[in-house]
């Protein structure tokens, strides 16, 4: 009962639920319910049937997620991240994940091409994985670049200490389909990990289309968030990871 009178507070106060005014730790209200947009993470339209709506999906060999554990030490350069605090952000529940849509935040430049950072989404559990072993999150900083190309850089979050950006999002995100501005200042900055060791390898959306535009770089290292705000995340989205793909002729790349 306790739970249900604190949800009609937030409403109360808000309009309009949050994913932070719902209770991580019990059952109830899922913001990624259904299948918006013909897929879903489960069932009858699940990862194995997103081939029937885009034949990349089943059919491409450069698909996205993959295992890193098979990476190979390299002297590739790593890409050079110039992010800045954002001029706005927006809050996005879009029914598969929280994206923050940002206006001239940075970006990133690789091999002399530059890309806009244009939004960071979340996913439950990591899509990547090490030797088999998923994070309890990941976040995908997505850029984009000249002719329809994109550099997403993945960032693990691990268990551990308290996030301070995250508090801000998951307050503003609301708990069903719907967009809010984010008050706080966003800096992507605050989700780079100290060390900069990333993978890198070619590949696609991890969503339909699937499409095989996608240059990825995934930081070896973890960044870290609370066990309650990755379970407020989890708790609207139970399941929101595209299961690895094979990694067949490519490489991943390891940078110092
Ligand atoms: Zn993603």
């Amino acid at each position: 009962m306790r739970v249900a009178v604190i949800a009609i507070a937030a409403l109360t106060l808000t309009g309009c639920a949050r994913i932070s005014s719902l209770n991580p730790w019990g059952g109830g209200e899922h913001g990624g319910a259904g299948a918006p947009h013909g897929w879903s993470y489960e069932g009858a339209t699940g990862p194995a049937h997103w081939g029937e709506l885009s034949s990349a999906c089943a059919a491409g060999r450069e698909q996205s997620p993959v295992d890193l554990a098979s990476s190979v030490a390299a002297a590739a350069r790593a890409p050079d991240i110039r992010w800045q605090a954002a001029h706005s952000a927006e809050v996005l529940n879009n029914g598969h994940t929280i994206q923050v849509s940002l206006e001239r935040a940075g970006g990133v430049v690789i091999e002399g091409e530059t890309y806009e950072l244009a939004q960071v989404h979340f996913h439950h559990l990591s899509e990547h994985t090490v030797d088999g072993r998923a994070f309890p999150m990941e976040a995908h900083f997505v850029h984009e670049g000249p002719d329809g190309r994109l550099a997403v850089i993945g960032v693990f979050i691990e268990d551990g200490e308290r996030h301070a950006a995250l508090d801000a999002i998951w307050e503003a995100a609301p708990s069903t389909f719907g967009e809010a501005a984010l008050e706080e200042r966003f800096d992507p900055r605050a989700f780079l990990p100290e060390r900069t060791a990333s993978y890198r390898y070619r590949g696609s959306l991890t969503t339909p289309p699937c499409s095989e535009v996608v240059d990825w770089t995934v930081m070896a290292t973890p960044i870290q968030a609370s066990a309650q705000q990755i379970a407020i995340f989890a708790h609207a989205f139970p399941g929101n990871a595209r299961p690895v793909q094979p990694i067949g002729r490519r490489f991943v790349l390891r940078t110092p």
